[in-house]
């Protein structure tokens, strides 16, 4: 039997933290059902996902769809799209069974990348290596989600590329729907014949639009601020997300621009966050003052989870007091700041 390989790429960086993590978790769950009921793809799919964020780790390598058992979606640091892209290559090059003389290989790759961010990392090579050996074998499809994703760099890889502003669980729900719908066309045009063309579901124009231009492709900046701490108590990292608001300050003198970031959420992640993280030191800082709202560490529950140690960890205190940093191991005497601090902002 000849198999459809089906790649999920996904972007699982802290700007995934909360909402659309959680989404993508269930529209997961969603796409499998939904699968499973068309006897197309029972027949010929075969499905894997691979997560993304500084590094890309496989979560569940590729598998018929009955045996497919949708994994926990982890969190990491960064947004190395071009990282993604290798270890998809490697992928490929170690699964996909190529056709000769002697037997029909698997039919052509099909592979959904879905990013939220703009890459942190250098695309050049993965996109080069890319052009020459996988793009006239592999049907990639790069769908951004929401309007801070950047894909301006798959723009020369792919023709398919597709933007969802997927605000809402129901508008998720649709996108998901959307990619079954594609994969269940593209598995029945493979069984009549091998088409040079993907053949995707026609797009949901109320919550998807389809970037034709390189200007399209090109996001606006982002406007969150994600900063990233550790539990005191069971040393595990969480994610504290922070979104934009504009406004002017009034005082009584005078009138200043200022930015400012309020609190959206306060996350937990898992002891595989440091394993798909960019090692690489993030030097974007933003000062403690602009970011109002301070949560509680969802580990823990401890009040405070926004105390910071002079090595530059952030962590959860339970209140004034002796601490120790999960980041040196230092004893700290912690009292409260006045001036507030820099910290360090996350990469993706
Ligand atoms: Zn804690
Ligand atoms: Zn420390």
């Amino acid at each position: 039997m000849r198999r459809l390989p089906v790649f999920l790429v996904v972007d699982v960086s802290e700007s995934m933290a909360g909402d659309n993590l959680r989404s993508l978790q269930e529209g997961m769950e969603r796409l499998i059902r939904s699968l499973r009921t068309d006897p197309y793809a029972l027949e010929t799919v075969h499905l894997s996902v691979i997560a993304f964020a500084g590094r890309a780790k496989t979560l569940s390598p590729l598998v018929e769809l009955v045996a497919f058992y949708p994994p926990r979606l982890p969190l990491g640091s960064g947004t190395s799209i071009g990282g993604a892209l290798e270890h998809l290559m490697n992928e490929i090059d170690r699964n996909i069974k190529r056709s000769s003389a002697e037997q029909k290989g698997d039919f052509r790759p099909l592979v959904f990348l879905m990013t939220d961010g703009k890459s942190t990392d250098d695309m050049d090579p993965a996109l080069l290596r890319w052009k020459q050996n996988y793009a006239n074998r592999v049907n990639l499809v790069a769908v951004g989600i929401g309007q801070y994703a950047d894909l301006q760099g798959l723009s020369n890889i792919t023709e398919n590329m597709l933007r969802i502003e997927a605000a809402t669980e129901q508008e998720f729900k649709r996108f998901i729907d959307w990619i079954s719908a594609s994969v269940s066309s593209q598995s029945r045009s493979v069984s009549v014949g091998e088409p040079s063309k993907v053949n995707l579901a026609k797009t949901d124009d109320s919550i998807m639009k389809k970037i034709d231009s390189i200007a399209q492709a090109t996001a606006v900046d982002e406007d969150f601020v994600i900063v990233s701490g550790k539990c005191q108590t069971n040393k595990l990292p969480y994610l504290m997300k922070y979104e934009k608001m504009q406004q002017d300050v009034a005082t009584r003198d005078f009138r200043v621009d200022a930015s400012f970031y309020n609190l959206v959420g306060v996350y937990a992640a898992e002891r595989d966050f440091e394993e798909l993280s960019d090692p690489r030191v993030n030097a974007r800082t933003i000062h403690s003052d602009a970011l109002l709202g301070a949560p509680g560490c969802p580990h823990c529950g401890a009040p405070i989870a926004f105390a910071m140690c002079s090595c530059g960890q952030v962590f959860c205190v339970k209140g004034t007091g002796m601490a120790t940093c999960p980041g040196c191991n230092r004893d700290i005497n912690m009292s409260q700041s006045e001036g507030g601090f820099d910290v360090t902002r996350g990469r993706g």
